[in-house]
């Protein structure tokens, strides 16, 4: 039987910069994933946008979330010498006139002021979208290639022997006292859930935490006459992925948990790209994922209250790219034992 110190189930976001910061830190680690496709992860547009939402509240940690995110991808990218991170201003409009007098009014209060460059008029954009109200250029945001990301991770996991395509199941786990064992396979110090919405089905944990879902759907579309240098959001979003390739989303489902795309989100996104674009785009795909979160919008990490063997990494919900790295390394820590999570965090906040 094979020992680790820590197994990792799901090679998301989650699963990727969490094996990332264990391995450089020496520990032994080994990650199960099933053989897919795309990823949940890979389906969105990999934006990470310091003042996302209607109400442009300020990301959880910034400073902290963005270190992260470039220490670990910067290093990544060293070794494979390539580029997945991209510093990208968002071309932000508004949704609505209400939605321009609450930027005007924060924007007086200068919390924002690190993260706009500039004021967008209407007619400056009016060759590419549709925007009558305007709105602003921002700062500070980055665009993760996700798909290629993970793709190029999962390389360097496999080919450090550090990944297994398989599908773990609850009933294949084994608890001793000290350790746990996976399929008779595995035995580990700790296993670190990184499944995603496959949380939802694990007896293990599903009724311990408030979990909740969103499921998304998005397309990625071709456009000879956009600019790859920004992203464009009105609400929706779309990211460039090189090529004249567009990744655009997203549609927000609260009642269906399963990761088939369906026409009426193809509907949703199609007229919505139309009302947005102003030049011609050709879809090209139809994608779709499930987002976990929590009614604090905020993720959850820790070690099950019974189980101490047992840890969970989730809830990143619409802001995996921001949160994983810094979350990743902060788990990474607490499982060496040597620093303690962030009470907003941990999973213990539920009670
Ligand atoms: C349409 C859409 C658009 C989005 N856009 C953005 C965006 O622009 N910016 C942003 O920051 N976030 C975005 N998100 C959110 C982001 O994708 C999530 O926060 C992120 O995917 C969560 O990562 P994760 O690693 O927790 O889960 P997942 O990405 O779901 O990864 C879970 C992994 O576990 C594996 N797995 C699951 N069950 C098993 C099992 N039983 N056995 C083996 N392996 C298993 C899966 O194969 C998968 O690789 C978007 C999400 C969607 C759906």
């Amino acid at each position: 039987m094979r020992s680790v110190d820590v197994l990792i189930i799901g090679q998301g976001l989650a699963g990727s910069f969490l094996s990332f910061w264990l391995i450089r830190r020496g520990v032994d680690v080994l990650v199960v994933d099933f053989p897919q496709i795309l990823p949940a992860s890979a389906t969105g547009t990999g934006t990470f946008n310091p003042i996302a939402g209607y109400r442009f509240t300020p990301f959880w940690n910034f400073p902290d979330c963005r270190d992260a995110l470039i220490e670990a991808v910067t290093e990544i990218e060293r070794f494979f010498n390539t580029q997945f991170l991209f510093p990208l201003p968002i071309a932000r409009f508004f949704k609505d006139e209400e939605q321009k007098k609450r930027w005007e009014r924060r924007n007086l209060e200068t919390v924002l002021a690190e993260f706009i460059d500039r004021f967008l008029s209407p007619e400056e954009v009016a060759q590419w979208v549709s925007a009558p109200l305007g709105g602003f250029l921002t700062r500070q945001s980055f665009l993760l290639q996700t798909e290629k990301f993970l793709h190029s991770w999962r390389q360097f996991l496999l080919h450090h022997d550090a990944l297994i395509e398989s599908h773990y199941t609850d009933a294949q786990l084994e608890l001793d006292h000290r350790s746990v064992r996976w399929n008779r396979q595995v035995r580990a110090r700790f296993a670190v859930f990184c499944s995603g919405d496959s949380i939802l089905r694990s007896h293990i944990w599903n009724s311990l935490l408030p979990f909740q879902f969103a499921k998304g759907e998005s397309l990625t579309f071709a456009a000879e006459l956009l600019p790859e240098n920004l992203i464009f959001n009105r609400g929706v979003h779309w990211a460039p992925l090189g090529n004249h390739t567009f990744r655009f989303g997203a549609t927000y489902q609260w009642d269906d948990a399963t990761a088939l795309p369906t026409a009426e989100g193809y509907r949703q996104l199609r007229s919505a790209l139309q009302n947005f674009a102003t030049v011609p785009v050709t879809i090209l795909a139809h994608h779709s994922g499930v987002r976990i979160t929590f009614p604090d919008h905020l993720p959850a990490l820790g070690p099950h209250p019974q189980y101490s063997q047992l840890w969970l990494f989730t809830g990143l919900g619409t802001k995996g790219v921001g949160y994983a790295p810094f979350l990743a390394s902060v788990l990474a820590e607490a499982l060496s034992g040597k620093d303690s999570i962030p009470s907003e965090v941990h999973l213990n906040r539920f009670g």
